[in-house]
């Protein structure tokens, strides 16, 4: 099984790419935070607890999104791999997921890193909400916050993957199509 992870900030279209992704080559798409807004649409307690955090621009805790990822993987059949959106967004998460996959002989395969620079992340954040609607896609304080929380927590797996070798980046600044072009002929090349 190959074991992919989108990586990038907020905004940095993610989402979008991985849709291109998975149709290409044949792989199951695991967005935690689409997964979290069907619990918070269910309005099940997780998604309630979650909802706060989220809403506040804070990560839910590791072991929630760890065991959404965990269920994903066990109850999945007939794919070529995986493409992890959104997850891991910690050290902590990245070392749970090693150990994980670590205990059926499997690792992650590759990171493909989508970047761009904070002031784009505000500008896409501003109209994905002018389209999707998403409650914490519309605070100032929000964004301001999840930008935060990305360099702070979740930047560091930059370092951990590259140590690795697993880590790929490219400039997610260009046009849909453009950064669609250098994820897949990053791909061929892995
Ligand atoms: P974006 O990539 O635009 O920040 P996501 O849809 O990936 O949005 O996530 C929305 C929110 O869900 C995050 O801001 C965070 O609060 C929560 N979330 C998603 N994935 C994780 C994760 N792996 N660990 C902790 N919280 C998460």
């Amino acid at each position: 099984m190959k074991y992919f992870i989108l990586f990038g900030p907020p905004g940095a279209g993610k989402g979008t790419q991985a849709a291109a992704m998975v149709e290409k080559y044949n792989l199951r798409h695991i967005s935690t935070g689409a997964l979290l807004r069907e619990e918070i649409a269910k309005g099940s307690e997780l998604g309630l607890k979650a909802k706060a955090l989220i809403d506040d621009g804070q990560l839910v805790p590791d072991e929630v999104v760890e065991g959404m990822i965990e269920n994903t993987f066990k109850t999945t059949k007939g794919v070529s791999g995986f493409l992890l959106d959104g997850f891991p967004r910690t050290i902590a998460q990245a070392e749970a997921l090693d150990k994980m996959l670590s205990q059926n002989s499997e690792e992650v395969t590759s990171v493909v890193s989508i970047m761009i620079p904070d002031e784009m992340i505000r500008e896409r954040i501003k109209h994905r909400a002018s389209i999707e609607g998403r409650a914490d896609d519309a605070s100032d304080e929000t964004i301001t916050n999840r930008i935060a929380t990305y360099h702070a927590k979740t930047e560091p797996l930059v370092g951990y993957y590259r140590q690795q070798g697993k880590y790929r980046e490219i400039d997610g600044t260009g046009s849909i199509e453009e950064v669609r072009a250098g994820i897949f002929s990053l791909m061929e090349s892995l």
